[in-house]
């Protein structure tokens, strides 16, 4: 793929990655890995892993709006009803409706645990009032899965419960929020007496923290397969950019990326073993940081001031992907947590 190539408008990007799902379906290769009661042809997430890195070689950018199937999608399969799960996972995987993830608020980012949106019970339904912010992709979702309290705020992670939001119902606003690199698929969402059916419950009430972890193990860990392909692909575009001077950064680029893959495998390898992957995913999602950062630090050294004062389409597609590259380190929880993480849940640090 040349350098030259266009850059691809959000909405543009949106309905190719629309289409592109439609045909994967139509044509088998997006129903591996996925079970056959919902339309799947089976198998697990290796299977999709080898169909993504074969589309990322055939020119594929990654998976845009849809990048949730890897984060969402298993979720949904593990702790949603039965019913609800027959009726939208062929909708999501075939591309007919987009889902984000609405975790984070105003007050609650890193202090997940302390969230104020609070869902009352009311018949067969919940009835839900509050704001979450930074809900990725959610101008073009369908739905939301949000985490919400149903407990007290003394409770902390034991009150919280997981539902699937229809963005469409009454009550619901969507804000879309501009980003310094100029996209804007970031949004505040704000409930004001959105009624959910029980039936979009996902996990039991006051399950929300476990279900929230299981997700989260996902966007730390086997998002960085998905990734990681970009990654090769991206360096491969800008291969006529970089000069001889450049060889060192490129190995330390490369180094990292293998130590992305290998981590990545070996994630996927246990996932599809049915194995949780658990706090060790944070491994994962710092090596993903900063082997991404690393890359964009070498385009942005190779093609210098162009990245700040853009002259083409291309230039511009540099200083968007630069731009990101500062804030990976924060979505899916920011490094200081990943390293918590690993201090407290996996070499059992600072338990008194
Ligand atoms: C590109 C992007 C996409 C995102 N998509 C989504 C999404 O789809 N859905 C969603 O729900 N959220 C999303 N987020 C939000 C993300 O999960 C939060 O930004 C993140 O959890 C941090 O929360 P915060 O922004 O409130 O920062 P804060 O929690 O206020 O943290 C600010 C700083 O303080 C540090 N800090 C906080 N507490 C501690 C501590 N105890 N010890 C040490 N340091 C600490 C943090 O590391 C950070 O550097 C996204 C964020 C980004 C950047």
């Amino acid at each position: 793929m040349p350098c030259s190539a266009p850059r691809p408008t959000s909405t543009r990007r949106w309905s190719g990655a629309r289409r592109l799902r439609a045909l994967l379906w139509e044509a088998d290769w997006g129903r591996y890995g996925w079970p056959e009661e919902y339309g799947g042809r089976g198998g697990s997430s290796l299977h999709r892993a080898a169909v993504h890195e074969e589309l990322f070689r055939a020119g594929w950018h990654g998976p845009a709006v849809f990048e949730h199937v890897e984060i969402i999608a298993p979720t949904l399969v593990r702790y949603a009803q039965p019913a609800f799960l027959e009726q939208r996972l062929p909708r999501f995987l075939d591309g007919a409706e987009v889902w984000s993830q609405g975790f984070s608020e105003p007050e609650a980012g890193s202090d997940l645990a302390s969230l104020r949106t609070r869902a009352v019970e009311d018949g067969d339904a919940f009835v839900v009032n509050g704001s979450k912010i930074w809900t990725s992709w959610s101008k073009w979702a369908r739905w939301c899965l949000a985490l919400v309290r149903t407990g007290t705020a003394d409770e902390r992670h034991r009150g919280l419960t997981m539902m699937a939001i229809d963005l469409t119902a009454p009550g619901v606003r969507v804000r879309p929020i501009r980003q310094a690199n100029g996209t804007d698929e970031l949004a505040q969402v704000f409930l004001d007496d959105v009624r959910v059916p029980r039936t979009q419950l996902v996990g039991e009430p006051g399950e929300g923290w476990a279900v929230a972890m299981y997700l989260l193990a996902r966007e730390r860990g086997t998002l960085s397969w998905l990734r990681h392909c970009g990654f090769r692909r991206r360096l491969l575009e800008e291969h006529k950019s970089l000069t001889v001077a450049d060889d060192r950064a490129v190995g330390d680029f490369v180094a990292q990326w293998a130590g992305v893959r290998a981590a990545a495998a070996d994630l996927l390898h246990r996932d599809a073993a049915g194995q949780d992957l658990g706090p060790e995913s944070a491994f994962n999602k710092l090596l993903m940081t900063r082997a991404e950062q690393e890359l964009q630090h070498l385009v942005h050294d190779a093609t210098g001031p162009r990245v700040g004062v853009p002259v083409d389409e291309e230039d511009l597609l540099r200083q968007r992907e630069y731009l990101f590259s500062r804030i990976v380190t924060v979505y899916g929880g920011s490094q200081q947590m990943q390293l918590i993480t690993i201090a407290k849940h996996v070499l059992g640090l600072g338990r008194g």
